[in-house]
């Protein structure tokens, strides 16, 4: 039988596909990637992997459901992630045929078979597990480049965020498990990991060990050349943690750093457990560390009680912090969370504005760091060729980069950096 999967949200969510992907295939079902421009797949199965993160969310994911079942009217419509498991009762009144939650996932094979024998549709969403659940994969949707899941769960409960509530508190992967999983990710030739959770900086937080005790565990897998990471939280880049994050030559130094907002007064209202001078040091040591490093980070303006001298505070020390590229995000409400019930909700439009002149301030910076880089060597990991036959790939800070010499998809080369525009780097391979 032939099964669909649609991931919606972020890079967790992408893995946690991949592995049920592969449970499905174990079980000897056919996958795919769900495309919306799919004919009919007549009696197929149409997985939806769900993120709650905004109220926008949920009416997206409504959306897909409505429209599949419309398009798709005798499919097996399943719906799992962060929804059901966050609002199941919510989840309860889509027209899918199977609900089931982020923590009964491992199940789903078997729920589908219960469901395939008897038709009655089921909601299956059960509390969290204490320990982290196992899940694997072999292969990953892009070629040269795995996400890896180590962690899951939040303890931290920003004031805006419902995650905590859809993950559960801290559950961190063992190393071993680690390195047997990029193990089998090299022997399918990939040769670079993403290391992700939903609360990376958390991991170890449950079982005594940090961080640093992952990456050295991915280092160590032969065939593995590079390890990136997913979102750090600042107040948990000690000095510690950095000294040994150092010593690892794969670790690429790009740190997508978590800003949220440059104001102290928001950041205490989001509860995010720092302030800008705590996120400054944070950044400070990664520099002082690696050198070359690359920054990246994710921005909320609009939040409840920001007003334009926040805004304009948090404008500026965005800019000082000289990000090389900034996700920037209007403040969305969501229901459950403190910050949906917050006084001075900030109006939708001044959102809109605020939004445009962050990021546009955020593209400036990006375009004269991209600048700086005009005549410098980098390391390229070459991913794929575009149709006029350039290699393309990414450099250890992650940016983007168009080549020109002989390279093959999943070879590392040097180039010296030709000319830069606000899609990237334009390069000359010589090594
Ligand atoms: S750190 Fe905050 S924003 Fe991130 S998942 Fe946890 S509660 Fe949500």
């Amino acid at each position: 039988m032939k099964a669909y999967i649609c991931t919606l949200g972020c890079k967790v969510n992408q893995y946690e596909s991949q592995a049920m992907m592969r449970l499905l295939q174990e079980h000897g079902y056919e996958t795919a990637v769900f495309h919306p421009s799919l004919p009919d797949v007549g009696e197929a199965v149409l997985i939806v992997n769900s993120c709650t993160v905004t109220s926008e969310s949920d009416r997206k994911l409504r959306q897909l459901v409505r429209r599949m079942r419309r398009e798709h009217p005798q499919a097996i419509l399943v719906v799992t992630g962060c929804m059901p498991q966050a609002f199941p009762d919510q989840a309860a009144t889509l027209e899918a045929d199977l609900v089931v939650g982020n923590a009964a996932r491992g199940a789903i094979v078997e729920q589908l078979e219960a469901l395939r024998r008897d038709r009655t549709p089921k909601v299956c969403v059960t509390p969290h597990d204490k320990t982290f659940e196992r899940l694997s994969i072999t292969s990953f949707e892009e070629r040269t480049r795995a996400f890896v899941k180590i962690e899951d769960g939040c303890d931290r409960f920003c004031s805006y965020c419902i995650i905590p509530y859809a993950r559960g508190r801290v559950r961190s992967r063992d190393p071993e498990d680690i390195r047997a999983e990029l193990t089998a990710l090299v022997k399918a030739g990939y040769r670079e990991a993403v290391l992700v959770g939903i609360n990376l900086t958390s991991y170890g937080k449950d079982t005594g060990r940090t961080l640093a005790d992952a990456v050295d565990a991915a280092c160590a897998v032969d065939g593995i050349e590079r390890v990136r990471l997913g979102s750090l939280e600042p107040d948990h880049m000690t000095e510690e943690l950095i000294a040994r994050l150092k010593t690892q030559k794969k670790l690429c130094p790009q740190f997508h750093v978590a800003l949220q907002s440059g104001c102290d007064a928001t950041l205490r209202r989001m509860n995010r457990h720092y302030d800008t001078a705590c996120f400054a040091q944070a950044c400070q040591r990664l520099r002082e560390a690696f050198p070359d490093a690359v920054f990246t980070t994710d921005i909320l303006v609009g939040f409840p009680g920001e007003t334009e001298a926040d805004f304009e505070e948090s404008l500026r020390f965005a800019e000082a912090m000289r990000f090389a590229k900034a996700h920037v995000f209007p403040y969305s409400r969501r229901a459950g969370t403190r910050a949906d019930t917050m006084p001075d909700q900030v109006p939708q439009a001044e959102k809109a504005a605020r939004a445009h002149r962050m990021s546009e301030a955020c593209e400036r910076v990006r375009r004269e760091l991209l600048s700086e880089a005009v005549g410098s060597v980098q390391e390229v990991l070459c991913e794929t060729r575009t149709a006029d036959g350039a290699a393309v790939g990414y450099t250890r800070g992650y940016l983007p980069c168009r080549m020109t010499g002989a390279c093959e998809a999943g070879q590392t080369v040097r180039v010296c950096v030709t000319e830069a525009d606000s899609d990237g780097l334009t390069a000359r391979i010589i090594g």
